[in-house]
Order: structure tokens, then sequence, then C-alpha cells
């Protein structure tokens, strides 16, 4: 049997990449919430601070600010750990309790931008990074963001394909746009006509028709349309909604349907990728990504709202 880490690590960066991919119910997802500190977002986190490294923006010592809804500050938590750098995280009012406890946990320091947008804790972050020996990678607008998930992730995923089959559909909600732009990008150079769709909580259709509303499909749809999309957003298809109430069901029923524990995002990928196949037969290889794990999720899903078996979600 092939051992994943056949020598010994220098640290648990390299763990970071190399998650499976599965089937289910007929759509590819790859499992990236099995990435060292829960989430998809390990790799750009490990990415954005090697390439800052190496371009002489970071010195040792010096401090780390980003705005995030939770993950990437969970993720840049943990390499800044590894690395020995400060790190700040800037969060918006409203997320789950288990992301600012994880953020801690690496032994940031959280700050709240005091309302709901991320709009407001990327101004805070922006004006902390511009201190003197600050740097902010700005997840949303770096373009080392969209290259990992074209050199990397990307890769990754056409190498677990079996010889011969190409992607004919990748499905991915927006939160920087990273993932659906850079991976869509890999998936383009071996299938130039494979199709791409971004997808948003149905309560706040920003990259369909600008509404910005609250919703519960956490780490995607943060109230604006990110530079990385601004720029890229050409090469997407077309965008799908999902409601929150229906991701969370969805999320609930890969836990107990698939042993795959993950958040809200990942339960709206899988509904998106089945109504996408359904509405376009032809399209064979449905690619999606389940993004971080469920366990961000206990206190608001699972703790006390879990208890009695509540109704069934419809699926498509
Ligand atoms: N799902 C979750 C849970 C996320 O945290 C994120 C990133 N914030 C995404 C999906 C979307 O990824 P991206 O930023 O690459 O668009």
């Amino acid at each position: 049997m092939a051992i994943r880490f056949p020598s010994i690590s220098s640290s648990i960066l390299d763990a970071v990449g190399d998650t499976p991919l599965v089937e289910v119910e007929g759509i590819l997802a790859k499992l990236e919430f099995l990435n060292p500190s829960g989430s998809i977002k390990a790799r750009i986190a490990k990415y954005m601070i090697e390439k800052a490294e190496e371009a002489g923006l970071l010195q040792p010592g010096d401090t780390i600010v980003e705005a995030t809804s939770g993950n990437t500050g969970n993720a840049l938590a943990m390499v800044a750990a590894v690395k020995g750098y400060r790190m700040l995280v800037v969060m918006p009012d409203g997320l789950s309790g288990e992301r600012v406890a994880i953020s801690r946990a690496y032994g940031a320091e959280v700050l709240f931008c005091g309302d709901f947008h991320v709009n407001s804790a990327l101004e805070k972050a922006r004006e902390l990074g511009a201190q003197p020996h600050h740097f902010c990678p700005s997840q949303f607008e770096s373009e080392w963001n969209v290259e990992e998930n074209r050199v990397v992730l990307g890769p990754e995923i056409l190498a677990q394909l079996p010889d011969g089959v190409v992607p004919d559909a990748l499905v991915a909600g927006v939160g920087t746009g990273g993932t659906l732009i850079g991976v869509g990008q890999a998936f383009r150079e071996v299938n130039p006509d494979v199709r791409l769709f971004a997808m948003e909580p149905s309560e706040s259709q920003t990259l369909l028709c600008g509404e910005v509303a609250l919703h519960k499909i956490e780490g995607i749809s943060d109230g604006f349309v990110p530079g990385i999309f601004q720029r890229h957003g050409a090469l997407v298809d077309e965008v799908t909604s999902v409601a929150s109430a229906d991701a969370v069901g969805a999320m609930r029923h890969l836990a107990r349907a698939h042993g795959l524990f993950c958040g809200p995002s990942s339960g709206a990928h899988l509904l998106a990728a089945k109504r996408v196949r359904e509405l376009h037969p032809e399209l064979k290889t449905v690619v999606t990504l389940f993004c971080d794990k469920g366990e961000k999720y206990l206190q608001e899903y699972f703790v006390q709202a879990d208890s009695q078996p509540e109704e069934p979600t419809p699926f498509i």
C-alpha cells in the first residue's frame, strides 16, 4: 500500500493538498475539508505566504493581517503559527463561533469590525496592513490565489480522473472566486468546452443581479463582487443559486448518507452540481468541492438543533 507521507515531514504544511476525489450521487467532489485547518483555504494561505516570502514582502517577526469570513483566517493562523509570524484576523460580526475560536487556538488575534459586512473588515485590514512590518495577503484581489488554484488544485483534480476523462463542468460558490477561476482555467486547458458554473445563495444574488442580503452559506457571497471575479468573471458560463435552507439540509444529508461531515457550502455545491447534471445531461463529468468541515458549525447546526430528526430536505 502506498504511504501518503513516505518520509518525515518538516511541518503540518506538508499535509496541505492531495485530498481525495470521491463520487457522490453522480458528482465528483474534491474533499477539501480534509486539509489542515479544516478547509480548502489551507492551500492559498500556504501559497500566498510562501510567495510573499519569496518576493521579500514578509520578514521574520512581521505581522500578517487579513479580512476573512473565517476559513482563510483559520488557515493563515495555522501558517503563521508554523512560520512564527504574528497573525491578526479581521472578521465581520455574526459568523460561526467555532471559526473565531479556531483562529485563536492557532494563536491569532481576532478583531471584529463591528458590522456584518466583509467590506468593513476589508477596509480595516487594509488600514492595518499598510503599517510597517505588516503584510496583507488580500485574498479577494490576489493573483497568487488564482495561481494556486490553476497550478496546484486544478492539476491535482485532473490527475485523479481516469485516463481519457476530462471535466465537462465545474460548479463552485464564489468567496474570492479563486477556486472557480483558477481551477476553471486549469480545466479549460484540457477541455476548452468545460462549463463553469458559479453558485450563489438565492437570498443574495450578487453576481446575477447585484442583490446583497444576509444568507447562511458561510464562506461564499460576501456581499460584493471580488476583484478576482471582476477581472476574470468573463470565463464563467452561468450563475446558479441555492437557498440557504436547502444548503443546510444537504449538509446534514452529506453527513448522514455518506459520512461526509462538511459545512453548508458543501451542501450547496452538491445541490447545484446535481441540478447542472439534471439540466444538462450531456455534461457527464461534473466536478465540485466540499470546502470546509462540519465541526466548524457544531454549535449552530448540530449541538441543539440536531437532537431531533427533522423533516427531510427535498432533493433535486
Ligand atoms: N466554501 C467555503 C466554506 C469557503 O470558506 C470558501 C472561501 N471563503 C469558498 C467556499 C469559496 O472559495 P473561493 O474563495 O475560492 O471562491
